[in-house]
């Protein structure tokens, strides 16, 4: 471990850092796009306790998003984040600039992420998947850890990247630890987008694990369950509390296909949803395990 944070603000220190804890040890990574909360946090300390070395980075990566709105809103607070990066003793802050990771001739390549790309997340965010495959494996590339930290918060984007890991070779060479939500006190799923929510949605916004949650148990209780139903009622739940719109709230199996009545209910491994209050898109999910279901 490192004395203090070491801050590389461009591709020639990174080199350098790397090339000086060359063999003397693990690097674990955590990819964000900054304005740390608890979640990022989360993954950095599991990377410190697993490493001998740990490196955050911060990138607002605009290939990812698909509205500018929303790219110019993201917040950015570095002041804060190199704060909190410290104080968990986090070794080093990778933060490029647009030329660091796109450069002049930077030639982006088109990941064969299959049916997954379309789906969900996917079919309201066009594009998205192939940003978030692009300034990954771009930093992957550049830094080259033992480790990659993601959280399940994004559990399309979890099984997205471990595909791309796959087709470009980056696994098993890299391996790939996927960590649990860290919620707040009430059960909402930290992130940065939270920090534009006003007090009054961010109760409301509580009803989307809520619902989660209650259809989780309907599911793991009743086994074989009508999956409209209860997709209809977590919709309208939601809706009545004040969300604007539910893009989706959809049960996937393990090959994140999408299960309705017609399949084995009993198959569903999670449930994803996302839903906008005050013009704020958030997402969440809930996992089940093979075990959870009555038998
Ligand atoms: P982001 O800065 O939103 O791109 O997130 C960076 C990483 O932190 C991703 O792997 C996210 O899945 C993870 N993350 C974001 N929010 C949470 C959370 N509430 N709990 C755990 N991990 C999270």
């Amino acid at each position: 471990m490192q004395e203090k944070l070491k801050v590389l603000y461009n591709n020639n220190t990174l080199h350098q850092t790397l090339e000086a804890i060359k063999g003397k040890g693990k690097l674990g990574f955590v990819p964000t796009m900054g304005a740390l909360h608890e979640g990022h946090i989360s993954l950095i300390n599991k990377s410190i306790i697993e490493n001998e070395f740990t490196i955050c980075s911060i990138f607002v990566n605009q290939k990812q998003f698909n509205s500018q709105e929303d790219f110019e809103k993201y917040p950015n607070i570095l002041d804060v984040d190199l704060q909190k990066l410290e104080a968990v003793n986090c070794d080093f802050v990778f933060v490029p600039s647009q030329a660091d990771i796109y450069p002049e001739g930077f030639k982006a390549k088109n990941y064969d992420l299959g049916n997954i790309e379309n789906l969900l997340e996917g079919f309201y965010r066009p594009g998205h998947f192939q940003g978030v495959c692009i300034v990954v494996n771009r930093l992957l590339d550049l830094i080259m850890p033992s480790k990659l930290y993601l959280g399940r918060k994004d559990y399309q984007q979890c099984q997205v990247i471990q595909k791309m890991l796959h087709e470009v070779n980056l696994q098993p060479l890299i391996d790939l630890s996927l960590e649990p939500t860290i919620r707040d006190e009430f059960g909402l799923a930290l992130s940065s987008r939270n920090l534009r929510l006003d007090e009054d949605a961010k109760q409301k916004a509580i009803i989307l694990i809520k619902c989660l949650r209650d259809a989780k148990e309907s599911l793991i209780q009743n086994g074989d369950y009508n999956l409209v139903q209860i997709k209809k009622n977590a919709t309208d739940t939601i809706l009545k509390v004040g969300f604007e719109s539910v893009d989706y709230f959809e049960f996937v199996d393990e090959t994140f296909h999408i299960i309705d009545n017609s399949g084995n209910s009993k198959q569903t491994v999670a449930i994803l949803t996302a839903a906008t209050i005050n013009g704020i898109r958030l997402i969440d999910n809930i996992e089940i395990l093979k075990e959870e279901y009555a038998s």
